[in-house]
């Protein structure tokens, strides 16, 4: 990967025909640090947030070398950076095609399950190993998350009990554990408590020991009008719930950070191919890098990357995706210089989790080149930039965004998300 000072070098050198996805691995390695650092808990990177192999790469260079991943693919990736990475299969439905090799072929041990039929299926396609680690994946109330992933998977109250136990039976040499997740972007820090405190009645109720408490994913990130609170209030609140859980002093406590590991660290520099009014025709969309700044009008941060003069005046415009179909487009409103036009370059910023990784290959468009920039994020949690974006908004837009923003996306393209 070539490395350029900033962004600016990059377009001043050649003018990208494809959209490129500026990387900083150093953004990532604050974050781990500050995962290791601070939560007291073993930490499993998401790898579906971002499956990039310099993202693995960092991770492992510090100190990372867990992985929470959701198939054959993700395992084979992490396994090609790190042939002793520890693996957690943490999807709770799995095919048992995939559960054998990634027993036996990848000597994946850790599985997750939130019902007796997929308990049934990980003992028959392991042939009844006695060394399998299984977490029970919890339903919990995800109120304060962004993105609310109750819908789809999760053990309800009612039947956790049962399903405590008969895992607890099925565990011979290995370890028993619950898991959840408070939903992706989760806002406030309580709910990890909160989360935890339902889980621990349910043990309670079931009367097992448990090995592990898997707190999940959910950490945020920052985004324009999405500040959260200081990250040491979701470590803090973590190691409250877990404090007052009925569980031992062996107990384990592990988290599987996807976002907050990664966001930061990406941003996309697009062209914009033309410019009709406020409308700008950019050389990537929502089948490309910007999935959730169309289909959940997530506000990405963006800058002019102009060599040249740029206007004071900012202007509100949305942008367009370079694919023939008409969902391709990003409302915005995106604030950039007035004169903005055909040939400019934009950093759309933030954009290190479920951006790139979201791409598709439709239309003939998606592919992104991979540029390494040593300047900062556009916002940090860690302390490389700012801790907040500022926005150029309207009041009005800014309610109408806190709608869009706790309310669970729509239609298809919601549905595949809700799976995090
Ligand atoms: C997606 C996912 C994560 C990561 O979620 P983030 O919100 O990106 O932190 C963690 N665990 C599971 C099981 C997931 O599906």
């Amino acid at each position: 990967m070539h490395t350029y000072h900033v962004p600016l070098d990059l377009v001043r050198e050649r003018s990208p025909e494809r959209p490129v996805a500026l990387v900083r691995p150093n953004a990532v390695a604050q974050a781990a640090r500050w995962f290791q650092d601070n939560l007291k808990a073993d930490v499993f990177y998401a790898v579906k947030a971002n499956p990039s192999r310099w993202v693995i790469e960092t991770l492992v260079a510090s100190g990372v070398t867990a992985f929470d991943v959701a198939s054959l693919a993700e395992i084979e990736l992490v396994r090609s950076v790190l042939p002793e990475a520890r693996l957690a299969f943490m999807h709770p439905v799995k095919s048992r095609a995939a559960i054998t090799r990634a027993y036996f072929d990848h000597g994946v041990r850790t599985f997750s399950l939130d019902c007796q039929e997929e308990l049934a299926k990980i003992l028959d396609a392991t042939g009844q190993a006695t060394d399998l680690n299984l977490v029970v994946r919890m339903a919990v109330s995800t109120d304060g998350a962004a993105y609310t992933l109750s819908g789809k998977f999760g053990v309800s109250a009612d039947q956790a009990p049962a399903l405590l136990l008969a895992v607890r039976q099925a565990v011979k040499d290995g370890l028993m554990g619950v898991s959840f997740h408070v939903g992706s972007q989760c806002m406030r820090p309580s709910a990890y408590e909160a989360a935890m405190a339902q889980v621990g009645r349910a043990i309670s109720r079931a009367g097992v020991f448990v090995d592990i408490v898997d707190v999940g994913g959910g950490f945020p990130s920052v985004y324009p009008g999405m500040v959260p609170p200081d990250m040491s209030e979701y470590a803090a609140a973590i190691h409250r719930g877990f404090a007052e859980m009925p569980v031992s002093e062996t107990t384990e406590l592990w988290c599987e950070p996807g976002r907050a590991l990664v966001a930061e660290s990406s941003s996309v520099l697009c062209r914009v191919d033309l410019r009709k009014g406020d409308a700008l025709y950019l050389n990537d969309g929502s089948y490309g890098a910007l999935f959730d700044a169309t289909h959940s009008r997530w506000p990405f941060p963006c800058k002019l990357v102009r060599d040249a003069e740029a206007s004071p005046e900012l202007k509100p415009f949305r942008f367009y995706g370079p694919t023939c179909d008409s969902i391709d487009q990003m409302p915005g409103p995106y604030w950039l210089p007035a004169d903005v036009r055909e040939g400019d370059f934009i950093e759309i910023g933030m954009l290190g989790a479920y951006g790139v990784a979201m791409t598709t290959g439709f239309n003939g468009y998606g592919e992104h080149e991979i540029a390494v920039v040593e300047d900062a994020p556009m916002a940090s949690l860690y302390g490389l930039a700012p801790r907040s974006i500022p926005t150029v908004r309207t009041s009005a837009e800014e309610t109408a965004r806190k709608v869009v923003r706790f309310s669970r996306p729509k239609g298809k393209a919601g549905q595949r998300r809700r799976r995090r």
